[in-house]
């Protein structure tokens, strides 16, 4: 069996955001820098995380986010962590925010570049002197905030992971926060959190806790996400789905697929994360078929689909009815990208367990038949 660690602490709960200065006091972080984006606070999301924190207002707030967190925004915040003297940092938002938390926090106490400390070295630099970092997802879909590293496009124009497993001293999950979330960010960010869950338990490793985790985020995505979608006030969905969202990301370091492997590299060009993936799970679903063996059906069983049911198909339909277009070509990739991008695909991490073995032409045709 291959390692399973749980590392980050993580308090859950409906107000749990009402925890904050707690925190914080317990982390001994008196000037955190915020890492948030402008949608989250013009949403007022921001300011409903950091409600009970009497002096939110007097600490700064790094809030250019970029859609696909870059290295150069990274070097931003944490300029701005040393000017404004800060010793911690809390991260609020969506994946693109907590992963740029998680990366500002590196760069604020380490030297340059990022890239040193990228995954795809055989020995990245170390990381060994981070701030206090607390993180509060306001999505449920990446679980960046107990997943192991920080996702980055580069300067290079690789998008890959800086590997941080210690760095998040706390997550803190209010499915109250994601009350607001509009019906299409809903839908992507869930279906970012429901592909976590799938190609974890396809991938081959062996990890039987790892795959317990991912049937039971799978459960609750499935029952929950057109319930969240209707409805972004129906509390035990948004729960469920913030819950699915954390078994997701804790169970996917047994490693994912081709869903991720294709993402990365698109992601790079600059389109959302959780919409590609909606985008391509149905094709890599098809692709990996005959892999799967007793898999397959064990995805149908706690999706509550019929016997026979094809799951590739059914998850083209789910898409369909919460509003995700079906097509590459929808959200504007161009057709020229696509034999680079399969090309890029053999060099992530993702690649190595998806269950079906892929080649260049593999991933080419996988992509032609999204487009
Ligand atoms: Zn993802």
């Amino acid at each position: 069996m291959s390692v399973l660690q749980f590392l980050t602490t993580v308090h859950f709960g409906h107000g749990m955001r009402r925890e904050l200065p707690k925190l914080l006091a317990g982390a001994r972080v008196r000037r955190p820098l915020f890492v948030t984006d402008k949608g989250v606070i013009r949403a007022g999301v921001f300011q409903s995380a950091t409600e009970a924190l009497p002096d939110a207002a007097a600490h700064p707030v790094f809030d250019d986010t970029p859609v696909n967190p870059t290295e150069a925004a990274a070097a931003a915040g944490a300029q701005l962590y040393r000017e404004r003297e800060c010793d911690g940092v809390v991260g609020i938002g969506g994946g693109a925010a907590l992963d740029l938390a998680k990366a500002v926090a590196v760069l604020a106490t380490h030297p340059g570049p990022l890239w040193n400390y990228c995954n795809r070295h055989a020995s990245p630099a170390p990381i060994d002197r981070a701030p206090p970092v607390v993180l509060v997802p306001t999505t449920a879909g990446t679980g960046s905030e107990v997943g192991r590293s920080a996702v980055i496009v580069f300067d290079n124009g690789i998008k890959a992971g800086v590997r941080c497993p210690d760095l998040v001293t706390a997550a803190l999950c209010d499915p109250e926060l994601t009350f607001g979330l509009p019906p299409s960010i809903t839908a992507s960010t869930g279906m970012d959190a429901l592909s976590h869950c799938i190609e974890t338990y396809c991938s081959p490793a062996v990890n039987p806790p790892a795959d317990a985790i991912s049937l039971d985020g799978m459960a609750r995505i499935f029952a929950s996400l057109e319930r969240a979608v209707a409805d972004g006030r129906d509390a035990d969905a948004r729960g469920d789905m913030m819950m699915g969202s954390l078994e997701g990301a804790i169970s996917f370091q047994k490693g994912m697929g081709a869903v991720h492997a294709l993402s990365h590299p698109l992601g790079a060009l600059g389109f959302h994360h959780g919409t590609l993936n909606a985008i391509l799970l149905p094709h890599v679903l098809a692709c990996n078929r005959e892999h799967l063996s007793a898999k397959w059906d064990a995805i149908r069983r706690q999706a509550g689909w019929p016997e026979g049911t094809d799951v590739a198909q059914a998850v083209a339909a789910l898409n369909q009815r919460i509003g995700i277009p079906a097509r590459l070509r929808d959200i504007g990739v161009q057709e020229t990208d696509l034999a680079a991008v399969a090309a890029e695909a053999l060099h992530d991490n993702a690649h190595k367990t998806n269950p079906r073995p892929m080649d260049q032409g593999d991933y080419e045709a996988l992509l032609r038949a999204a487009f």
